[in-house]
């Protein structure tokens, strides 16, 4: 019997990889497994295996995968209202708009439906409130893949082929002052940072970067955006990794994680640059719809109900010991705040996630050699010590 099911299911495995290599377009790298179901910090996969998640679908599912109270408050709205655009009002917008933003240290929220969304809105609004053209990024970055966006994230890769983007963008090292006072001026918009930078390999600022960043962009009349799509709603252990610093950026924004799983991002800023965006300037079909706006209050809740932002900072501070307590030779640095945890390795990572997939985790890679932590806020000591051992065992069989 435990065969023929295995033989059941590897058939599944292999018709959804027929399908995908005939119809689908090919631009992703995918690890070699189809999931299938989830639940708290861990996914199974087509063959019934096991996996404890520290991806979490690339920091979205803070709050766990199928939480109840997620699927309680989707399964109640998807048969009252779905959609209806934002020609009308929606109770569930304005009762998020009124939780969410407070939680922010913003003033307003413009909602829509991905991170490169969110930092296409910020992009135009800063245009829009300055009436200059330019902007300042910091190498590493990453801020999304539509055309704004890739104007200001870095990798070459990803930009070059797509050119002429946005003019024009200057690139300045990341965490460096010095480097930021001759690139920000009069002709700047916007400097746009990640106040923890993500998928450039987990990198931290020092500290007082993000102030002088503040400093220097109201000197030159430049506005702060900080792009935290993958730092926002309790990763780094507080809600918003600016909370760190204590710098209130003019322009926010946020996505992943907001909505429990479901596609939510969100352009947010202080009163003096929101009262900028004029009528008719901006807008989004799905915007802000009544059913993901109630999955954004469910999950909104549980992270409160659950001190999920604490839960972060405890957790994310045991498995930082725990790698560091490895003392392992290919481990070059550990670091990160909360559950965004990074492990630059002078190895290359494939190997290990690929060890640790098939010893039931399953992680990603960033930058190449650097192993991305960004479990399910939910995740458990006891996980995270299975999750520490594998990759142990990994490391050691790449050395
Ligand atoms: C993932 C990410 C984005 C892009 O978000 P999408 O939802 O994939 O468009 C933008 N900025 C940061 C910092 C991110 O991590």
């Amino acid at each position: 019997m435990e065969n023929l099911y295995q033989d059941t299911m590897k058939d599944l495995y292999q018709d959804i990889i027929e399908k995908d290599s005939k119809y689908v377009f090919q631009n992703y790298t995918r690890q070699p497994i189809a999931i299938t179901s989830g639940q708290g910090a861990l996914v199974r996969d087509s063959q019934g295996k096991e996996y404890i998640d520290c991806v979490a679908g690339i920091a979205v599912n803070n709050i766990g995968h199928c939480h109840p109270a997620i699927v309680e408050a989707v399964s109640r709205q998807v048969s009252e209202l779905i959609h209806v655009s934002n020609l009308y009002y929606t109770h569930q917008q304005a009762e998020l708009a009124a939780r969410f933003v407070p939680r922010t240290g913003m003033d307003r929220v413009f909602f829509c439906n991905s991170g490169t969304e969110a930092v296409e809105g910020a992009l135009k609004l800063a245009r829009r409130a300055t009436g200059r053209t330019d902007f300042v990024a910091a190498e590493h970055s990453f801020h999304g893949r539509t055309m704004g966006a890739l104007s200001v994230t870095h990798k070459p890769q990803y930009r070059e082929p797509f050119q002429p983007l946005i003019q024009k963008v200057e690139f300045v090292p990341y965490s460096n002052v010095e480097a930021l006072k001759g690139a920000v001026n009069n002709d700047t918009a916007a400097l746009i940072l990640e106040p923890i930078q993500g998928e450039g390999g987990i990198r931290v600022p020092e500290e007082g970067y993000l102030q002088a960043a503040k400093d220097i962009c109201e000197d030159a009349g430049a506005l702060l955006i900080f792009d935290e799509v993958q730092t926002g709603m309790g990763r780094t252990g507080k809600w918003f990794a600016r909370e760190h610093s204590g710098v209130v950026p003019d322009i926010m924004t946020t996505a992943k994680a907001m909505a429990g799983g479901l596609p939510m991002g969100a352009l947010l800023a202080r009163e003096e640059t929101a009262s900028k965006m004029q009528k008719g300037d901006h807008a989004a079909t799905f915007g802000g719809g009544p059913l993901l706006c109630a999955a954004a209050l469910a999950s909104l809740k549980v992270i409160e109900d659950e001190g999920l932002v604490d839960r972060s900072a405890r957790m994310g501070r045991y498995l930082i010991e725990k790698l560091e307590g490895l003392e392992l030779e290919a481990v070059r640095e550990i670091r990160g705040k909360g559950l965004m945890v990074g492990m630059e390795l002078a190895v290359k990572c494939g190997p290990v996630v690929d060890y640790a997939r098939e010893n039931g985790v399953l992680l990603n890679c960033t930058s190449d050699s650097v192993l991305r932590f960004v479990p399910p806020l939910v995740i458990t000591p006891t996980q995270i010590d299975r999750v520490v051992d594998v990759v142990a065992q990994g490391i050691e069989r790449a050395e």
